[in-house]
């Protein structure tokens, strides 16, 4: 069924970019296409009017601060929204405890909406204020900002849901978690699983400081995550070193030898290593000691002989040390590689809606926290960024494990403004803005721009037959999605489960209480900035 009606919107769209006779056949409902402005201007009226519900949903999933695969609080608070909302929600999807599924409506097009949803490892701290100080020392908090997608998503989804029902627009809406994508630790799973297998078009969104979005293949790398377990033979160390065997020592071999191999790898890849297990104590050698890495090059073969290179050398470590090594993929994601028919209508959208209108104390907190870090005091974007051509010589850069949905179905990233230029990336100041106004005026701004590009998606079907006949045509022609993970891997779901559980306590003294007060900051007691 659902093959039939795209091949019908495929071969609509050869036709219409072969001649231009064939566009009067083309299945647009010229009513609908009347409609289509005041629509929008509806949507973003009703995502105004949702503010505090948006801000509410930033405030709390910023409070839980949780890491990657131990989002519990987090995916309950968003199913209840959603439930709540009247979304079908299954919980735990595929074996992954925090992952969820929500969906309303019918028919086609489906529309599938993700955003991340962990946190960054000892990032906790105190929103409004520039400089470090966190709520509680050592935990993890929200320094990359992915509090804030969600609420993008779901007041989008909510906005166009109502329109949908009143103007009885046929199409689904799916909304889904970005579980651990820190770790590049789900959304290959979500695709080897089949969760986008009938979907249409992907609307993911992401925090950052531009409003921006961008098709093709841009900076910014692919990854594999693996970790190496080396097995040794105990021993005491002082009283018979001769009958021990050390796995340590493999770990550290390993990481000289891969480190005198970065001299003859290609200058785009990107590699680091944190050693996870180093043994217990200096008089026993240690018997299991691990390494995990992150291999980050531009494409799939470029990534996997990084593997096959890791894997030689965990080998040879493992030889000279006369140890035992075994690996497993922890996570993976393939480069991003977004598409250009949803990517324009998204940026027309944005030029519509515009940047939000910071106030005085927003700059001021921004430009506070540029001269804490010795960064550029150029204060916040106010410009909408225009969508340029992908570059033409990708350099390397980070990842998200969208890459491998954006080769499964049409995908575009949603880049809304809530943050501050010029900030380190995982570190405690990427935070700072995150329970502020100036990250609830751009989860604003994107909500409008992510619902206003649903609205294009339902009501100009041509839209959705150009983003296949680019992801067909163009984008996948000549390269083919080749998973990193296997049949065999399973989501590392046991990742951060201790860390959180030594932090959790104490972090649960500073969850948000929308009951009692109006935004997180109040309930803090922090006046909005607090600069040096
Ligand atoms: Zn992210």
């Amino acid at each position: 069924m659902r093959h039939d009606r795209r091949s019908l919107f495929r071969l609509l769209a050869v036709l219409a970019v072969s001649t231009a006779v064939p566009v009067a056949a083309a299945p647009r409902s010229p009513a609908a296409d009347r409609r289509l402005p005041a629509l929008k201007r509806e949507a973003a009226a009703d995502v105004d009017r949702m503010q505090v519900f948006t801000q509410q949903m930033v405030d709390t999933l910023f409070s839980f601060g949780e890491l990657g695969f131990q989002e519990v609080e987090t995916s309950r608070h968003l199913v209840g929204v959603l439930r709540e909302n009247g979304f079908q929600v299954k919980e735990g999807v595929y074996g992954i405890p925090t992952a969820w599924v929500a969906t309303w409506g019918s028919g086609r097009p489906v529309i599938s909406l993700g955003s991340d949803i962990d946190g960054i490892p000892k990032a906790s701290q105190k929103p409004g204020v520039a400089w470090h100080t966190p709520l509680v020392e050592g935990a993890p908090g929200h320094g990359e900002g992915h509090n804030s997608g969600q609420a993008v998503n779901i007041t989008a989804a909510i906005a166009v849901k109502k329109i949908m029902e009143r103007e009885r627009l046929p199409g689904t809406l799916v909304l889904w978690p970005g579980v651990a994508e820190e770790l590049l630790g789900t959304k290959a799973y979500f695709v080897r699983e089949g969760l986008f297998k009938d979907t249409d078009v992907v609307l993911f969104s992401h925090v950052d400081s531009e409003m921006k979005v961008t098709w093709g293949q841009g900076d910014g790398s692919g990854l594999v995550s693996v970790e190496y377990t080396f097995h040794g033979e105990p021993a005491h160390a002082g009283v018979a070193p001769w009958r021990g065997r050390s796995a340590l020592d493999a770990v550290e071999l390993m990481d000289a030898g891969w480190n005198f191999r970065r001299e003859h790898l290609r200058t785009e890849q990107r590699s680091h290593y944190v050693i996870t297990r180093g043994g217990d104590q200096p008089n026993v050698v240690p018997s299991l000691a691990s390494v995990w890495y992150y291999f980050r090059e531009l494409d799939y073969p470029h990534i996997h002989s990084l593997l096959e290179a890791g894997n030689a050398i965990a080998k040879a470590a493992a030889a000279m040390t006369e140890t035992i090594v075994e690996w497993r993929i922890l996570g993976a994601a393939w480069p991003q590689h977004f598409n250009r028919p949803v990517a324009e209508a998204m940026s027309e959208n944005m030029k519509a809606v515009g940047m939000p209108s910071w106030s005085e104390a927003d700059q001021t907190l921004a430009k506070g926290l540029q001269r804490e870090l010795k960064a550029a005091e150029k204060g916040l974007e106010t410009a909408v960024t225009k969508l340029e051509p992908p570059p033409a010589e990708p350099k390397g850069g980070g990842s998200d494990d969208i890459g491998d949905v954006s080769w499964t179905v049409p995908t575009i990233t949603l880049l809304y403004p809530s943050n501050i230029p010029g900030l380190p990336g995982h570190h405690w100041a990427n935070a700072v803005a995150m329970a502020t106004p100036l990250a609830h005026k751009g989860a604003t701004a994107g909500a409008k721009v992510q619902a206003m590009t649903m609205l294009d998606l339902l009501l100009r079907p041509e839209l959705v037959a150009q983003a296949w006949s680019y992801f067909r045509d163009v984008q996948t022609r000549e390269t083919k999605y080749t998973p990193l993970i296997g049949p065999q891997d399973v989501p590392a779901t046991w990742l951060n489960r201790e860390t959180m559980e030594r932090y959790r306590p104490d972090m649960r003294k500073y969850y948000f209480d929308a009951t009692r007060y109006k935004t997180y900051l109040e309930q803090l007691g922090v006046s909005y900035p607090t600069v040096r």
